[in-house]
């Protein structure tokens, strides 16, 4: 991401602190039975916690992923109900699609019918295809949503990149504090497959920890 329009938008999250040692790995748009369980198998290997940032129309056809992304112990973020795209979407509406998935996500947290155990925790947002207009993410913003850039972007979801193309995107940009952007998707599962786990090994032995954002 060039740095000059992650000056123009100071106030959105797109890196951590760089003197810690940690990385924090997102994936967005699933939860999908496809692909999520196994990126959730892949982190558990190494004791990973990560963000997912979920449209809210597959959590309500896929709550129980859902919930084990929570009982694992990651993060979840809106990332819209129908992945919307801010720009070419009137504020009002943007606004009512980015709460339906908040409902959503905040009534498949419940386990057990048990009080949400998201609820009460910030909520972290982030916009579809980065496309969000300064309206929008005022209002976001006033309602308590944190939003939630990236500094390294995979393009695991780019069919034209090659696997290891797709790897060395991250190898050689990520360094401390880092927020990298996967896809639990579909159109990313083939790079993703080949991706995470050696993601997962070389980070290790750098000697940089994951986080969940939160
Ligand atoms: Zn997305």
């Amino acid at each position: 991401m060039p740095r000059f329009i992650q000056r123009l938008y100071p106030e959105r999250i797109w890196a951590f602190s760089r003197k810690k040692d940690s990385v924090y790995l997102t994936f967005d748009d699933g939860p999908i039975p496809e692909v999520t369980p196994w990126v959730l198998d892949e982190l558990k290997k190494h004791n990973a916690k990560a963000t997912f940032f979920c449209i809210g129309e597959n959590v309500k056809k896929h709550p129980e992923i859902f919930r084990r992304i929570i009982a694992e112990g990651h993060s979840v973020g809106n990332h819209t109900f129908n992945h919307l795209n801010g720009w070419q979407t009137k504020t009002t509406q943007y606004i009512e699609n980015v709460e339906k998935a908040e409902r959503e996500m905040i009534n498949n947290s419940k386990i057990n019918s048990q009080q949400s155990t998201i609820s009460n925790q910030p909520s972290l947002f982030r916009p579809p295809y980065g496309k969000i207009t300064s309206k929008q993410a005022k209002i976001l913003q006033k309602k308590g949503f944190k939003i939630v850039m990236w500094d390294i972007i995979s393009y695991d979801y780019d069919a034209t990149i090659s696997e290891e193309k797709c790897l060395q995107n991250v190898l050689k940009n990520i360094k401390p504090g880092s927020v990298v952007v996967f896809h639990d998707s579909l159109k990313a599962e083939k790079n993703l497959r080949y991706v995470l786990p050696k993601v997962l090994d070389r980070i290790e032995e750098k000697g940089l920890s994951y986080k969940s954002i939160c």
